[in-house]
């Protein structure tokens, strides 16, 4: 009997041999390696891990998350692009997602030639008030996006919401958690037991401060790993990458001490944007950035770039706004100066 997850799966990806090395079937590293056509000299010469198992380790140390229930990507990205892989057929399936959100689940909607159905966040930027009834009725919508913090617009959706429409939903649903560490809203990483359809992703590339090196993960049921790792590119994550993940991860007491130091200044930015006039309306955050509604966006835009201080500019998605990155204490000192110096 195939369970929910393998009976939502493309049938192509159901009956997929995936490619398999011996790196696979030999984890150890006293043996004698004639098997990749590797060159034997240098220090970078064998091809990583495939299946990241130090690195699974220490995720798995820190997380009380089973190495069954982890999948390590090439950013979290890489998670986005292999559920739509594994869920939706191209030209003939969808994706749902509440909008404004992260551009990337439309990218890779339209790169697979898959459709998106976008539902309208309320006018807190949550779903609390959201009209959900597309999701129920559009059985073409095999894979729905909730980020949350939400980017761009920083705050968290509303928990119970989240696991009503998980609960109920006939398909995937994966929760982007790029931003979790910055919240105090609890992770949705504690439910993959209950919902075998969750998916939790995360990432290094935020408060992990790892963005250059492109690792993500995600947590979910073991049906939903064996499709990731079936799917996925056999050397994803690079032996340098791997290392640089490990060393990161384990070093606590940095990752600590910088999220208390972005905290409070997102707390001192806030206060010092509060008072200039520019800035008509500061959005509630629970991530490492603000979105601001000003007078005129491509205006304060096009002044700070000439400064040479670059923020992005949201305006597309909601009128008039920027989403300003918390930096150092310096960074947010230049960034307030300039915005005092603008005159419109
Ligand atoms: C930045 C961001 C990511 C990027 O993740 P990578 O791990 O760097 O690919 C994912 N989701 C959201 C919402 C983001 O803002």
């Amino acid at each position: 009997m195939m369970n929910r997850i393998e009976q939502w799966t493309r049938p192509n990806i159901r009956a997929l041999v995936p490619y398999s090395s011996a790196k696979d079937e030999f984890s150890g590293s006293d043996a004698l390696f004639l098997d990749a056509n590797e060159n034997p000299f240098g220090t970078y010469n064998r091809y990583p891990d495939p299946q990241q198992r130090k690195l699974k380790t220490v995720l798995v140390k820190q997380s009380n998350i089973s190495s069954d229930n982890v999948f390590i990507g090439n950013g979290s990205d890489e998670v986005i692009d292999l559920l739509l892989r594994i869920f939706c057929e191209p030209g003939k399936d969808k994706i749902g997602a509440f909008s404004p959100t992260y551009g990337m689940y439309d990218v890779s909607a339209s790169i697979h030639n898959v459709g998106i159905v976008k539902i309208p966040l309320d006018g807190n930027f949550d779903i609390l008030e959201a009209d959900t009834s597309s999701l129920f009725q559009d059985a073409k919508i095999k894979v729905l996006f909730l980020c949350s913090p939400n980017n761009p617009t920083g705050n968290n959706l509303n928990l119970e919401k989240m696991l009503e429409i998980i609960q109920n939903f006939q398909g995937i649903v994966c929760v982007d958690e790029a931003y979790i560490e910055f919240s105090d809203q609890e992770s949705l990483a504690n439910w993959i037991e209950k919902y075998d359809n969750l998916v939790v992703t995360r990432t290094l590339s935020k408060a992990r401060g790892l963005a250059g090196a492109r690792v993500g993960y995600a947590y979910a049921n073991s049906s939903i790993i064996q499709l990731l790792n079936k799917v996925k590119p056999p050397y994803n994550i690079s032996s340098l990458n791997q290392q640089e993940a490990i060393r990161v991860l384990n070093n606590t007491e940095e990752f600590n001490s910088q999220t208390k130091i972005l905290l409070e200044e997102r707390s001192m930015l806030i206060k010092e944007l509060r008072s200039i006039s520019l800035i008509e309306q500061i959005f509630p955050t629970a991530a490492n950035f603000v979105l601001v509604k000003v007078k005129d966006a491509d205006r304060i835009y096009s002044e700070l770039l000439r400064k040479k201080i670059i923020v992005r500019n949201r305006s597309k998605q909601i009128a008039n706004t920027l989403r300003i990155t918390v930096g150092t204490p310096e960074e947010n000192k230049r960034l307030i100066n300039a915005l005092k110096e603008i005159k419109l």
